[in-house]
């Protein structure tokens, strides 16, 4: 049983080398007498940035358990049931599921066991357009984004597994869409297949907030922020009044040691409400102590007026005269509308009217290499690890 094992806990830009590849792993092909569960054979694997948490120590307020050091890695995958001791499963059923990287597992959580329901699309898909990614992109764009007809929405790391979907789902309802991504093919990708109205690499941008008003003139209805730090701190510059920024992911700050400008915009615990007089430095310690589901009424920051150069995210100043909403999410609470979701899209699907690129990585030896790529920008569209065909 080929596996994909952690080494250690990961500090900084994880590597290939942070992974071994065990193929002496040992695999009992039938469930354990007195178990509830299924032995499956992985077909495919999911590759997501919030694995990098998991490769972390824990730490309080968690929302996600860590890899254990040693053991094989775990995410949502696709496989085909070999043996069953559960009465809704039997053998040879697809299911998708939270599964470890390795050929064959034993699957006892059944709360993440799903069958899979919709064999007219490619299985991959539900990994990403009608898995975890989809309902993010959905949740995030109809739930937090508020959106209506005609506002100027922006989306970063666009070409993603999640942002691909947001900007076709905001054209559908006829917003003005414009997407960054980091080389020109996925650039190109976005104005040709998915639709978008403009798109531009941010690397190739000196001035982010220049190359921002440029594509919005009259300013940004809506943010759906994948990426954090210094896109974040130039969109702020570029709000419109009554905007929204979904704050879905930071991952240009997720390898970092000292995290980007209001360091701890991510980082919730401690406070339920924050009546915000100041600004700055409280600001900033403040944000290390919110609890889930905290709020921030964004008052006043006078520690902020009388400086040349406000200090960190330097531009939230702008949350007050715009009246921005700015709030994050996470897709986990929103599983109620998965009925509701995947009905949605797999019209959309049939109809035409929403497509969906994936980056196929051949080979469980290969998955390191697709994992880590997602920090780098490798993957052009949802990474998956094909582990085998059937
Ligand atoms: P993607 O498929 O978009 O892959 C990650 C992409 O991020 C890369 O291809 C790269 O694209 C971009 N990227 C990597 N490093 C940087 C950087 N330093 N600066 C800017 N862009 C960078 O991933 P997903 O669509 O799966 O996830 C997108 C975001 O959504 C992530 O932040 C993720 O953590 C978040 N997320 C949040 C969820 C929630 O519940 N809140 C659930 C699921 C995802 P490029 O070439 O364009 O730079």
């Amino acid at each position: 049983n080929k596996q994909v094992i952690l080494k250690d806990y990961v500090s900084g830009f994880p590597k290939e080398s942070d992974f071994y590849i065990n193929t002496n792993g040992t695999m009992k092909l039938k469930v354990p007498e007195g178990s509830i569960g299924v032995v499956v054979k992985n077909l495919y694997l999911s590759c997501d940035p919030y694995m990098r948490n998991r490769m972390k120590k824990a730490v309080a307020g968690s929302y996600i358990e860590s890899f254990k050091p040693g053991s094989p890695i775990s995410g949502y995958g696709v496989a085909k049931v070999l043996d069953s001791r559960h009465p809704d499963f039997k053998k040879g059923d697809l299911v998708w599921a939270r599964t470890r990287w390795e050929e064959y597992s034993l699957l006892t959580n059944l709360v993440t066991l799903n069958k899979v329901l919709h064999t007219d699309v490619p299985l991959t898909y539900h990994m990403g357009i009608l898995g975890m990614p989809g309902l993010t992109a959905y949740a995030g764009f109809y739930e937090v984004c508020s959106p209506m007809k005609g506002e100027y929405v922006f989306i970063s790391a666009a070409s993603g597994a999640v942002g691909q979907l947001v900007g076709q789902f905001a054209k559908l309802i006829g917003c003005y869409v414009v997407g960054s991504a980091g080389s020109k093919e996925k650039v190109d990708l976005l104005k040709s297949k998915f639709r978008f109205n403009e798109a531009f690499n941010y690397k190739e941008e000196p001035d982010l907030d220049a190359a921002l008003k440029r594509y919005f003139p009259e300013g940004i209805d809506i943010y759906f922020d994948n990426v954090g730090g210094k896109m974040l701190d130039a969109v702020l510059l570029n709000m419109r009044v009554h905007g929204r920024i979904a704050v879905c992911g930071m991952i240009s700050q997720y390898n970092l040691h000292n995290p980007e400008g209001v360091h701890n915009l991510y980082f919730p615990e401690g406070i339920d409400i924050y009546f915000d007089n100041v600004g700055g430095k409280m600001l900033d310690a403040v944000l290390l102590n919110m609890r889930v589901h905290g709020r921030i009424a964004v008052c006043g920051m006078i520690s902020q007026y009388n400086l040349h150069n406000p200090e960190g995210v330097h531009n939230l100043l702008h949350l007050i005269s715009k009246r921005i909403r700015m709030e994050g999410f996470l897709v986990f609470h929103y599983y109620h509308l998965y009925p509701k979701f995947v009905e949605q899209v797999l019209s959309y699907i049939a109809e035409g009217k929403i497509v969906y690129v994936e980056d196929i990585a051949e080979g469980l030896e290969n998955g390191p290499a697709a994992l880590i790529g997602l920090f780098t920008g490798r993957n052009v569209g949802k990474q998956i690890v094909l582990v085998a065909r059937e």
